[in-house]
């Protein structure tokens, strides 16, 4: 059943010329939004996983409002992953159109396959140093290659500089770096409209998890000692985009936004609620992230095992520089958190 409140939003970007077109993918996620600016350059943000079913859902998607994929001028991409890449390069080799992405991802694209290769060691080592066990490590090793055919290199990416602006006949969007969902989350925003183009930095129904990424301009996999602060760096982005006039935010999946004000501070809630619980959990005894992560889910941390580390990383960071908690490496390369 239509939802009236989805169809009203969806309206009001028509109405400003940004057309959906959701694509399948195989994740747990489920579609991925590519939005269609109708404008000139013809422009379409994100382009879905690397797949025959999401290629043909996009050309029935742009034969709906009359387009080919041919007639494509601009490919803007609001971050590295890969239901929002994967596609990219074939629709640039098909259609001409210049691949526009953060002046950090431009590089990481271009070599693709090696990153992910890097990303793999960088992931491993993590996982190791907080106490999931070997074998758990190589298939979740193995699970993340299979994945990888979903998402392509992209030569000779457009680099976009935070702060510029990218310029339609129609229209200027601003260019924002907003990391912590990735490390290369760019959000687009038409001031004049009060409409941002958002990626996954804010999803409605979902809380945008800050998965744990080496940083973009690494060039080896960053030791787990060196890991950067995902949750961290992510609640700083959500807070300047609370601080900005916007009338509809459209997402990377699911609805689009009309209240993010009031859905960040549910948000930063939510963040602040679960730093309380690990901070408990850590206060009866010193623990490892894996086995707080189990104590919070049970065998969600072992079928999701790099998503809820990520989190309880995320949280014990939090918990690390308000100085209540310390961690402890033990000469086998495993690092325990105790209160202080
Ligand atoms: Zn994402």
């Amino acid at each position: 059943m239509p939802d009236p409140t989805r169809e009203r939003d969806l309206a009001a970007a028509a109405d400003a010329g940004i057309h959906l077109i959701a694509l399948p993918t195989p994740f747990a996620v489920g579609r991925v939004n590519c939005w269609l600016i109708e404008d000139d350059p013809l422009t379409l943000v994100d382009c879905g996983p690397n797949s025959g079913t999401a290629l043909t859902t996009l050309e029935n998607g742009l034969r709906a409002r009359g387009h080919r994929v041919e007639d494509l001028q601009r490919i803007v991409l609001t971050h590295q992953h890969i239901d929002h890449v994967g596609l990219a390069q074939i629709l640039a080799d098909r259609s001409g159109a210049e691949v526009c992405c953060l002046d950090a991802l431009a590089p990481w694209l271009a070599t693709f396959a090696e990153q992910t290769v890097v990303d793999d060691i960088f992931s491993s080592a993590l996982m190791h140093a907080h106490g999931i066990p070997e074998d758990m490590v190589l298939v979740l090793r193995s699970v993340s290659a299979s994945y990888r055919a979903w998402g392509a290199s992209v030569a000779g990416g457009v680099p976009l500089t935070p702060g510029g602006t990218l310029s339609f006949a129609d229209r200027s969007l601003r260019i924002l770096h907003r990391p912590g969902h990735s490390p290369s989350d760019t959000v687009f925003h038409d001031e004049a409209r009060g409409i941002l183009i958002g990626g996954d930095h804010l999803i409605a129904h979902i809380s945008s998890n800050p998965l744990m990424a080496r940083p973009l301009d690494s060039t080896g996999a960053t030791p787990p000692q060196e890991r950067p602060q995902a949750l961290v760096t992510y609640l700083a982005s959500l807070a300047q985009t609370a601080r900005m006039d916007l009338a509809l935010l459209l997402t990377g999946h699911g609805d689009p936004i009309t209240d993010h004000v009031s859905l960040i501070a549910a948000r930063e809630r939510g963040h602040e609620r679960r730093k309380r619980k690990i901070a408990g959990l850590i206060d009866q005894g010193p623990r490892t992230a894996f086995e707080l992560a189990t104590a919070m889910w049970g065998n969600i941390a072992v079928t999701q095992a790099y998503l809820t580390l990520s989190e309880v990383l995320g949280h014990v960071d939090l918990l690390l520089n308000d100085g209540t908690v310390t961690e402890h490496w033990s000469d086998d390369g495993v690092v325990r958190f105790s209160a202080t």
